[in-house]
């Protein structure tokens, strides 16, 4: 592992200028992804800035209803918070399929959705990869691929974005918040990544050496009950194959609104905007449910090992609704666990 320098920052104005003055620099959350990067000679930062230590685990109500998370708040605290549970129980599920206890007691928000992709090739230095080292290949393409993208990748890059909490905090419109030594600035959470295209190694839309201070979360939707499913290829400890985070407000048989995002599918968590559409003013019934994933999955381009994913992301959408338009009193129950 090469050397490396670690200061701790005291203030969020301290933090943000000392990654200005120092292009080399890194902002150090639990150090979960990026310590793992560094080990294996991927991430090569010359300075570490710990920002641990920053006023911004906080998790706040709005004036408006919504609620706001700090970017150090770990997955854990998160998970736990009374809000978060009664309000979004979707983000609490999420986080809590995510990793394991240890992991989430250190890991933060802005660690999470600045995590990179668990593609085999990105952490092996002796294949090509673009993501890695842009213009060398996707040796992935050709080769193992079985979690990989079946949702707006390019010929250049197949990864998904692996995090859980993304996918929950994509259902709800959050808005990331940032902080630079220009001022602040914020980004739906629609807008935070960037398509892969031909530059994979572009990953947010971030300003350079921004740090995250927060995500903001709008008011629930009314009425509307949320829940979050993951498909992993073991019980716990395992990235997604296949994730769906749901909310769903059905009036009178008739589905009055839906939020629908998928993940482990694409670069970033895929908000499902065209299930979204045909299921609003729809009969709540798995036949729309299935036609919903159907209009979603249209779009889906698998590649030779991946096929699986279209299939298990269609049952997933139609299982994951019709508990959330028919709650027994044990799903209710199961809300949040
Ligand atoms: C064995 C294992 C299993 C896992 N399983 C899952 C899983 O199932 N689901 C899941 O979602 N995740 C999983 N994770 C990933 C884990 O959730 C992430 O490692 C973690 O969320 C990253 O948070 P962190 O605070 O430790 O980030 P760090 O490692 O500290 O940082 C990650 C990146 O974010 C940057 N960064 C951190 N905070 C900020 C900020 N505020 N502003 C700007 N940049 C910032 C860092 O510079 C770095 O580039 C797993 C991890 C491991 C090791
Ligand atoms: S899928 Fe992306 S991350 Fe994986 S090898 Fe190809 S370019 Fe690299």
């Amino acid at each position: 592992m090469r050397e490396f320098t670690y200061r701790r920052a005291v203030d969020t104005a301290g933090a943000v200028a000392l990654l200005d003055a120092d292009p080399g620099a890194r902002f150090l959350g639990g150090g979960t992804n990026l310590v793992d990067l560094m080990k294996a000679g991927v991430e090569r930062p010359e300075r570490l800035v710990d920002i641990r230590g920053l006023p911004l685990d906080g998790i706040e109500p709005t004036d408006d209803g919504g609620l706001r998370i700090g970017a150090t708040a770990t997955n854990s605290d998160v998970a736990a918070h009374p809000e978060v549970r009664r309000r979004y129980p979707a983000l609490t599920q999420a986080v809590l399929a995510g990793a394991s206890g240890q992991l989430r007691n250190m890991a933060t928000v802005g660690g999470n959705l600045l995590q990179r992709t668990r593609c085999g090739y990105f952490t092996d230095l002796s294949r090509p990869c673009n993501k890695r080292e842009p213009g060398s290949g996707c040796p992935a393409i050709a080769g193992e691929h079985r979690n990989h993208a079946i949702l707006g990748a390019s010929e250049h890059c197949v990864a998904v974005h692996p995090s859980d909490m993304g996918v929950a905090l994509t259902a709800f419109d959050a808005v990331v918040t940032y902080e630079t030594a220009d001022g602040p600035g914020e980004l739906a959470l629609a807008d935070f990544y960037l398509p892969v295209g031909g530059t994979p190694h572009q990953e947010t839309a971030l300003p350079p050496g921004a740090l995250i201070t927060g995500v903001t979360l709008p008011p629930a939707p009314v009425g509307a009950l949320s829940r979050y499913r993951k498909v992993r290829e073991r019980a716990s400890y395992a990235f997604a194959i296949g994730s769906v985070a749901a909310a769903l407000d059905v009036r009178d048989g008739v589905v009055r609104d839906v939020r629908l995002a998928y993940g482990a599918v694409a670069s970033r968590p895929w908000r499902a905007r065209a299930a979204e559409e045909v299921l609003r003013g729809a009969p709540a019934d798995a036949g729309s449910f299935a036609a919903a994933a159907d209009a979603e999955l249209a779009a889906a381009r698998p590649l030779a090992h991946n096929g699986y994913k279209v299939t298990l992301l269609r049952n997933l959408t139609v299982a994951v609704l019709s508990e959330l338009a028919e709650p027994t009193e044990l799903a209710q129950e199961g809300a949040v666990r």
